[in-house]
């Protein structure tokens, strides 16, 4: 054996330096590679994370969003209850307002008719009796039945309690008593301080009414 390898086993020798180097910087560049894919690995972990997050989130979302959409027909429910009620209120009350206005006018052509009647009926008194009064009632005595005069036998006198009673009724009442009389109506007293019948006020007013 030579020292000197051959020609043809050098450059295969060679070949075998060149292919090792060349395979061990394939093992660096695999190496390289391996890192990177551990890293790639890891980042498409963390985004798969990430989207199981914003799956989830997304799911809320859309159980909120079925949340709201069911209040929402909840509320249009209710508005429209209520749209529907307050209808029903205002053609209610329109109603009454019509039975009101009818009852109303209803009241006024009777009022109307009442005074056409009064007229009616004066025009009646008047062509019957003449435009003078003649036809009022002239006030009578309640207790005897006789109609007051001006005269000193039907004179209107008026008790203590308001009562009016003929002056002949109040002297038959009174009796000798010239003191106080007793009122026939409610028997109230009214006090004559001696001067007998003659002392109670004569009634004015039924007196206007008489024609002497
Ligand atoms: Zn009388
Ligand atoms: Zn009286």
């Amino acid at each position: 054996m030579s020292s000197e390898p051959d020609p043809e086993t050098a450059k295969l020798l060679l070949k075998i330096e060149q292919l090792t180097a060349e395979n061990e910087e394939l093992k660096q560049t695999n190496q390289n590679l391996c890192v990177y894919r551990s890293g790639m690995k890891q980042k498409y972990e963390l985004l798969d994370l990430k989207a199981t997050e914003m799956e989830q989130r997304s799911h809320i979302a859309a159980e909120n969003y079925l949340k709201m959409q069911d209040k929402i027909s909840a509320l249009e429910e209710y508005i429209t209850h209520y749209e529907q009620e307050f209808q029903t209120i205002i053609a209610a009350s329109q109603k009454e307002n019509e039975e009101k206005t009818k009852k109303i006018m209803l009241l006024e052509h009777k009022l109307e008719n009442n005074e056409h009647e009064e007229r009616d009926e004066e025009m009646v008194d008047k062509v019957q009796y003449g435009p003078t009064q003649s036809y009022n009632k002239i006030p009578t005595c309640e207790i005897c039945a006789s109609e007051f005069n001006n005269q000193v036998d039907r004179n209107p006198r008026v008790l203590a309690c308001g009562h009016t009673l003929c002056i002949s009724c109040a002297n038959r009442i009174a009796g000798s008593d010239l003191d106080q009389i007793s009122c026939p109506f409610d028997r109230k007293i009214t006090q004559l301080e001696g001067f007998g019948v003659s002392k109670l006020a004569k009634n004015f007013t039924v007196c206007q009414l008489l024609s002497d």
